[in-house]
C-alpha cells in the first residue's frame, strides 16, 4: 500500500470574512488520480490555488512528498514536481508544438539561452520534446503551432508541456472543459497513461470521465468535504446525491 504523497491538514481560506475552503483534510495517495468534485462556488479552484502556492491559506497546513509546504514559493514546489497543468493560455500561441515543448524542458534545468546556441544541447532537448509529443499522440503536429492545433489537441500540448517540467503530483484543471466525445476519449486514455508514473489530482465536472478515471474522490460543497471514497461510494452516499448529483429521490 502506498502512501499519500499530499495532504492538506486543516486547510481553510479566508476572502474578506467569506469562507471559500474550511477545515479541509485532503488525501491523495500516491500512483492515484483523484477527482476533485462539487458544484460551482464548492472551493475547487481555491483549493487547487491553495495546493500549488498561488495563494497563502488562512489557516492549516499542506505536506507533499514528506515536506511541509504550507510557506513555499509556487516556483519551489513546481520545481519539486507538484506541478499543475496551465490553461491552454499558458501555452505560446505562434510557437510551434515542438518550440512550446522544448521551451517548457529549458525551465527546469535552467539551461540560459546562450547554451541553447550549443548544437548538441538544442538537438538532445529537441529530442526529448519529439519523445514527450510523441507520447501525447502529436507527433504528427511537431511542427504545427500551437495556435492551429485542434482543441483537444492542444490540451494534449499542455499535459506535453506540463510532462516537461517533470512532475511527481500533476494537477489538471478540468482537463475535459468544452471537449466533444472523440476528444475526451483521447485525453483520457492520455491521462491513464501519464497516471501510471505518477499522481494526477484534477478537477473535472464531467462526471463519466470522473467516474472512468478516479480512484479516489473528494466531493466538496461550500468549502468543506461532503464525501470522499470509490465513484461508486460517493454515488451512493444520500447527501451527495441530493446536493451535487440531483438524484436524490433515485
Ligand atoms: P469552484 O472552483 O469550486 O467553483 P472557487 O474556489 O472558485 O470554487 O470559489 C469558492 C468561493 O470562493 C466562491 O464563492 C468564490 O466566489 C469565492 N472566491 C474565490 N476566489 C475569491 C477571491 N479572490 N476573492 C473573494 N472570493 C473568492
Amino acid at each position: 500500500m502506498t502512501g499519500f504523497i499530499l495532504e492538506t491538514e486543516g486547510l481553510t481560506k479566508q476572502f474578506a470574512g467569506f469562507v471559500a475552503v474550511k477545515d479541509v483534510h485532503l488525501k491523495v495517495r500516491e500512483g492515484t488520480i483523484h477527482a476533485l468534485i462539487g458544484p460551482n462556488g464548492a472551493g475547487k479552484t481555491t483549493c487547487f490555488n491553495l495546493i500549488t502556492k498561488f495563494l497563502q491559506p488562512s489557516a492549516g497546513t499542506i505536506r507533499y512528498d514528506g515536506k511541509d509546504i504550507t510557506k513555499a514559493a509556487p516556483h519551489d514546489v513546481a520545481q519539486d514536481g507538484l506541478v499543475r497543468s496551465f490553461q491552454i493560455s499558458a501555452v505560446f500561441p505562434h510557437l510551434t508544438a515542438l518550440e512550446n515543448v522544448r521551451l517548457a524542458l529549458q525551465r527546469p534545468t535552467g539551461l540560459s539561452f546562450r547554451f541553447w546556441k550549443a548544437e548538441h544541447v538544442l538537438e538532445s532537448l529537441n529530442e526529448r520534446a519529439r519523445d514527450l509529443l510523441e507520447a501525447v499522440g502529436l507527433s504528427e503536429f511537431v511542427e504545427t503551432p500551437a495556435v492551429s492545433l485542434p482543441y483537444g489537441r492542444k490540451r494534449a500540448l499542455e499535459i506535453a508541456t506540463t510532462l516537461a517540467l517533470e512532475p511527481k503530483v500533476m494537477l489538471l484543471d478540468e482537463p475535459m472543459a468544452g471537449m466533444g466525445h472523440e476528444d475526451i476519449a483521447r485525453v483520457s486514455a492520455l491521462i491513464r497513461k501519464v497516471s501510471k508514473d505518477r499522481t494526477v489530482l484534477m478537477v473535472e465536472h464531467n462526471l463519466e470521465v470522473v467516474a472512468d478515471l478516479s480512484d479516489t474522490i473528494t466531493v466538496l460543497q461550500r468549502g468543506q468535504i461532503l464525501a470522499e471514497g470509490t465513484y461508486e461510494e460517493v454515488s451512493r452516499n444520500e447527501e451527495v446525491r441530493q446536493a451535487y448529483m440531483g438524484t436524490g429521490d433515485e
